[in-house]
């Protein structure tokens, strides 16, 4: 979404399945909380790190479903003042620290990032928002500059959708008004800018139509050269 930036890029842009993990006893370092079994730390106050650790075990154990497997340490931030006043900023990874930073659960400012998203209860959203930054940093960790700004905000938002609960999920995608249609001509730049809620629905529904899902995702960071132009780098770019 457009209130998703991503500082490293042009655009505002893997394996323990279904084994359940739960975050310990978070002891806070100066360094920030380690996350039990994840090279993750987390900058929050202590019951935030609890909340954000258990958060990024599930968002990890979603990826790593689809193969895309964290490669190097991560920080996430929990930052109070985010996501209130920052009309194109609801979250940020940065490529450039490793870093994620996000509003606590209770604290997005929803109608500033379209419709949809207040009918997500807050420890959910919470949760699917911290998985969209965790996609970027997993798959800029795979693939560095192969995966174009489009695509990387395409499997952000297919997996932000997907992590939903089915109600959320049916409620968020009733909320548009758009386009929500799922085709690929539906993932684009103007709807990506200006109705970026329209953008998280076709892309889910894209992603989610058979076929596509885990598959794609991996075509999209090996750099798959029969994919749809919006998924892969022209070669001139490259
Ligand atoms: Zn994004």
């Amino acid at each position: 979404m457009i209130a998703l930036v991503h500082p490293c890029r042009a655009m505002p842009a893997r394996l323990l399945v279904g084994l359940a993990m739960t975050c310990g006893a978070a002891v806070a370092t100066p360094e920030g909380t380690p996350c039990p079994g994840l090279d993750i730390r987390v900058e929050a106050p202590a019951p935030l790190a609890t909340l954000a650790c258990q958060a990024a075990q599930r968002a990890a154990s979603r990826l790593e479903r689809c193969g895309l497997a964290q490669q190097r340490p991560l920080t996430i931030r929990v930052d109070e003042e985010l996501g209130k006043g920052h009309e194109f900023c609801a979250a940020i990874y940065d490529c450039a620290t490793a870093t994620i930073t996000l509003p606590p659960p209770d604290g997005l400012d929803t109608p500033s990032i379209g419709p949809g998203f207040d009918a997500i209860p807050p420890e959910e959203r919470f949760d699917t928002l911290l998985l969209h930054e965790m996609t970027h940093a997993v798959v800029d960790q795979s693939a560095g500059d192969r995966v174009p700004g489009l695509a990387h905000e395409y499997l952000a938002y297919s997996f932000q959708i997907d992590g939903l609960s089915p109600e959320a999920r049916a409620a968020f995608l009733a909320a548009q008004s758009g386009p929500a249609t799922g085709e690929i001509d539906k993932v684009n730049e103007t709807i990506f800018f200006f109705a970026p809620a329209v953008f998280a629905a076709n892309a889910y529904l894209h992603f989610a139509a058979p076929g596509n899902g885990c598959a794609l995702a991996e075509r999209i960071v090996t750099g798959d050269r029969d994919l749809p132009p919006v998924f892969r780098l022209e070669p001139a770019r490259r």
